[in-house]
């Protein structure tokens, strides 16, 4: 849910930036975790973003002490709304896989945040969090959801959630992990299209990958965790520039020396 007062209104039609963060896997045994997500939310202000968002895997898994940790967070180095949306460590994996989410689960985190989709509007465009790990359980809330979305989207909206719907195209072969099955996939990405949504930005992969796809950004941001990339030192997030000309987005390391990866062997 949106933490923090709504971002201040800027005038329509000026440009402004707004930040995307993913994975930060906080947990009270790695306080490192926690210093990367201090860093990248520090850099996110001094882009002078107007608000930002995570995408999920906001915890390692779910304990009561970092939502502490979670809040003093964004308010010391950031101090602007900053949106959330829960990923598989937050409320359970896809359905399908082992530790599927639960409805119990999901009310752990809906309880702590207020909820786990959200929209809100800014300078002339509207900004929308969901809870993509519901897609295909099979939940009440799953069917819920969907008809919020339909009444939610606008031409130009942005979405925000944590498995990205693809990795390369809409028609691969389904991914154990790492994406939205189908039926859900091409679901959402029918919706997508006919309300005319600008972009999609996502976490999960910890990796750095943009697609565009029907004139639609489908960008995934390293964590700030740790790295599943080949690079195993990527730990980053994620600017994006908003002006009537539409969307521009560029993905960013945090600084140097800020994270020093596990020796491989
Ligand atoms: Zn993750």
């Amino acid at each position: 849910m949106l933490i923090g007062s709504p971002p201040k209104p800027a005038p329509e039609g000026q440009p402004f930036a707004f930040g995307v963060i993913a994975d930060p896997h906080l947990a009270v045994t790695l306080p490192d975790r926690e210093e990367r997500l201090r860093t990248a939310l520090a850099c996110c202000a001094d882009a002078e973003c107007a608000f930002a968002v995570i995408c999920g895997d906001v915890f390692e898994n779910w304990d009561e002490r970092c939502i502490h940790t979670l809040r003093r967070a964004l308010q010391e180095e950031f101090g602007r709304a900053v949106g959330l949306v829960p990923g598989n460590h937050d409320v359970g994996n896809k359905p399908g896989l082992a530790g599927q989410i639960t409805q119990e689960a999901r009310m752990r985190w809906v309880d702590a945040f207020g909820g786990d989709r959200w929209s809100f509007d800014y300078a002339g465009r509207r900004y929308i969090g969901i809870n993509n790990v519901l897609l295909g359980s099979g939940l009440p809330a799953e069917e819920e959801q969907n008809a919020w979305l339909e009444e939610q989207l606008t031409t130009g909206a942005v979405v925000f959630a944590h498995y990205p719907f693809f990795l390369q195209k809409p028609d691969e072969p389904r991914q154990e992990y790492w994406t939205v099955d189908e039926p859900a996939r091409s679901r959402f990405l029918d919706t997508a299209t006919r309300h005319g949504v600008a972009a999609v930005f996502t976490g999960h992969l910890h990796r750095d990958r943009r697609v565009v796809l029907d004139g639609r950004i489908h960008a995934t941001t390293p964590a700030t965790s740790f790295s599943c990339d080949p690079d195993p030192t990527l730990v980053g997030y994620r600017i994006v520039r908003a002006s009537a000309q539409g969307l521009s987005d560029e993905m960013h390391r945090l600084p140097p020396g800020v994270y020093n990866p596990p020796q491989a062997g």
